[in-house]
């Protein structure tokens, strides 16, 4: 038997990823399910982006680029960093990955080794702690609350800070929760991570989807000390629908992005030379494209988010960024289907599935057993079959 690394043996493949390649090869197979598992815009790439990618084959820019990315795409997330946040950048401390995923992990790999701990907020992207563990470090879960919209307080915050803490996540707009942080909440976290001197990680890829007049404040714009300890991720994916292309981005203090490029040019090198064309014309449309989209997804949640509040024991907070509802199920948990009993958020999406031909993200992986995720990123006609499906599953049980 080949003997693997040790590190393989603590992680699984990303449970929103194969929830949905199992919905995908469902309907292939000719099932009519419902997919809320992606979390993918689905509008397309906007045509300027497509027509970018397509001069890029003509000319023949499909060749090696510099490994951290191209000068000119540098310089558009330069700009772009400057004029929507005011923080000011070298094309040095710009390190552009194969998508915000990968921005993450090599910032993981030159951060973090054994003995370290990383805070992550709970509910948590089901990324941040797998790649904790595949570079040797401890995750340690911060336990927020849904009554106080899963903020975090400075005082929560710094006990669980120990000498080995190295890091916090900060992920606003938050996939799961939908929540967004205010000032006083980024202030409270900034606050901490300089008394312990702790480096702060942001991801801002939900940056643009955003609610009900809510701003978006990046924790790097509290101060120049704030920004010189932040480590800003974000990308194309989300704001311009373009998650297959995979370009992401990190911002940063020189030494830590020289570091993680580094890693890049020994373990990727470039970024697709295409994508990386595409991604420049993305950043140049400016916002109308993410505004209509973002418009639509905002039609869609209250209508999302106001049904599944009428189900028979699920509630659901309202979210104010991302495109994700997620209904607390507790109200269900206990009951039964047949001689099954659903004991546990997981139990309910498999319900779900398998009963109803819904695909929804079980709260398990976000580190929840009593909520569920869905995506409205979707269309409007698919939510309103989608959850008359999941009311009358629910209805159904006992
Ligand atoms: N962060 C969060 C919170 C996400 O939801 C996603 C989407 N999977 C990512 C990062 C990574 O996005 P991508 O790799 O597509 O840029
Ligand atoms: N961010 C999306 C999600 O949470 C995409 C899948 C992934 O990369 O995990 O569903």
């Amino acid at each position: 038997r080949m003997k693997l690394a040790a590190r393989v043996g603590r992680i699984v493949p990303s449970p929103t990823l194969s929830i949905t390649a199992t919905a995908k090869s469902m309907a292939a197979q000719g099932i009519d399910v419902i997919d809320f598992a992606s979390g993918e815009p689905d509008f397309d790439t906007p045509e300027p982006v497509k027509a970018a990618a397509e001069a890029a084959i003509r000319a023949g820019f499909t060749k090696y680029t510099p490994s951290s990315g191209i000068d000119e795409l540098r310089v558009a997330i330069a700009d772009k960093l400057k004029e929507e946040q005011g923080l000011q950048y070298d094309k040095s401390q710009i390190l552009v990955s194969c998508g915000a995923k990968h921005s993450l992990y090599n910032l993981a790999e030159a951060l973090l080794e054994a003995g370290d701990e990383l805070i992550i907020p709970v509910p948590f992207w089901v990324s941040y702690q797998d790649q904790t563990l595949l570079n040797d470090a401890t995750p340690v879960l911060l336990q927020t609350r849904e009554e106080d919209g899963y903020t975090i307080s400075q005082e929560a915050l710094e006990a669980v800070i120990t000498p080995r803490t190295k890091a916090i996540i900060v992920n606003s707009p938050c996939n799961p929760t939908g929540a967004t942080y205010d000032r006083t909440t980024l202030e409270g976290i900034a606050a901490a991570a300089l008394r312990h001197d702790l480096v702060i990680i942001s991801d801002e890829i939900y940056e643009k989807v955003l609610y009900d007049g809510t701003q978006h404040i990046s924790i790097a714009t509290l101060s120049p000390e704030v920004a010189a300890r932040t480590v800003v991720i974000n990308g194309v994916s989300k704001a311009y629908a373009m998650t297959g292309w995979r370009i992401g981005y990190a911002a940063g203090p020189k030494p830590l992005l020289t570091a993680m490029a580094n890693i890049q040019s020994q373990s990727t090198s470039n970024p697709c030379s295409i994508s990386q064309k595409a991604a420049v014309a993305a950043l140049r449309l400016g916002n109308p494209f993410t505004k209509t989209m973002v418009t639509e997804f905002d039609r869609r949640r209250r209508v999302m988010v106001d049904r599944l509040n009428k189900m028979p024991g699920v509630t659901c907070r309202m979210p104010t960024g991302a495109f994700y509802a997620f209904p607390n199920v507790s109200g269900l948990l206990g009951k039964r289907w047949k001689d099954q009993p659903i004991g546990s958020a997981a139990n309910l999406a498999t319900y779900l599935l398998n009963e109803a031909q819904v695909a929804v993200v079980p709260g398990e992986p976000f580190g929840s057993d009593i909520h569920i995720r869905l995506s409205y990123a979707t269309a409007m006609e698919a939510i309103e079959r989608g959850l008359t499906r999941i009311d009358a599953a629910l209805r159904r049980l006992s």
